[in-house]
């Protein structure tokens, strides 16, 4: 069974009808990581908000199962303890939640959702520290408020930090790159890269080929328009880094 299988997948603005996904087909396996690529507003961040069930987008038909189950009509926090993580384009600042605190209680809400012991503190402080640690992130970092006065190559730490304490099965990574200079981009990489395992898959959304030097993806698709127009491997992001996306564009209309 594949991790994760969109089938026909319609989705709309609420309460507006704009179209954005129109019959999107998309499987991922167990441990792949793909890339999804395509020119903007082809809906890349839409499919990523509708994975992670973010309210305020209406899907009209089709489905989305994670290992074989439908995902629809679960609350973004049950998706999350199934095991989805989504990592903003855009993070946010939480002033007056320390980043250590809001890890803990977001991994204690999913252990709990998933009937599990919380974390001990000893337990939580290490696996804090060991990743913190090769990601570049002060102590100073962990104790300030949840991306309050981080550069925007610390907000992607820190988001990567999120990812590994938190484990997902599917971890949704939309543009990690924007706004990275060369080093940021090969730290946030690393981290990427630390993070491959056969139990875990990822989608690696990015509209430049650059990225995929560094986190060299399985498989390659590419949408335009609402839809997955071609799928290939990783040569597929050169081609499309040479050709352009005119072609994807004008074949998707
Ligand atoms: P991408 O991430 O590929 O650039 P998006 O998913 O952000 O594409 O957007 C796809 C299309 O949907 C764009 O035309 C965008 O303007 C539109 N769109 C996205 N979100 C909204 C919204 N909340 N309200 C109206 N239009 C939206
Ligand atoms: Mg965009
Ligand atoms: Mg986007």
């Amino acid at each position: 069974m594949s991790l994760l299988e969109i089938k026909n997948l319609h989705v709309e603005i609420e309460n507006e009808g704009k179209k954005i996904l129109n019959g999107l087909n998309l499987t991922i396996e167990k441990g792949q990581v793909a890339a999804i690529m395509g020119p903007n507003g082809s809906g890349k961040s839409t499919l990523a908000y509708v994975l992670a069930g973010r309210p305020g987008y209406a899907v009209t038909e089709g489905d989305v199962l994670l290992n074989g189950e439908s995902i629809l009509e679960m609350e973004p926090n049950e998706r999350a303890a199934k095991g989805v993580f989504l990592a903003f384009q855009y993070p946010v600042e939480v002033p007056g939640v320390a980043t250590m605190t809001f890890l803990r209680t977001a991994l204690n809400a999913q252990r709990k959702l998933r009937g599990e012991n919380e974390v001990s503190t000893p337990e939580f402080i290490k696996m804090v520290r060991d990743t913190s640690d090769k990601l570049g992130i002060s102590p100073d970092m962990l104790r300030r408020g949840v991306n309050v006065g981080f550069s925007g190559g610390e907000k992607k730490r820190a988001e990567i930090l999120q990812m590994a304490i938190l484990q997902p099965s599917l971890a949704v990574l939309d543009e990690t790159d924007s706004g990275l200079d060369i080093d940021a981009l090969k730290t946030v990489s690393e981290g990427v890269n630390r993070l491959r395992s056969p139990e875990r898959s990822m989608i690696v959304i990015t509209h430049y080929q650059r990225l995929l030097d560094y986190i060299v993806p399985d498989v390659v698709h590419v949408m335009a328009k609402g839809r997955v127009v071609r799928s290939g491997g990783k040569d597929l992001a050169l081609e499309l880094e040479a050709k352009g996306y005119a072609q994807y564009t004008d074949e998707a209309a």
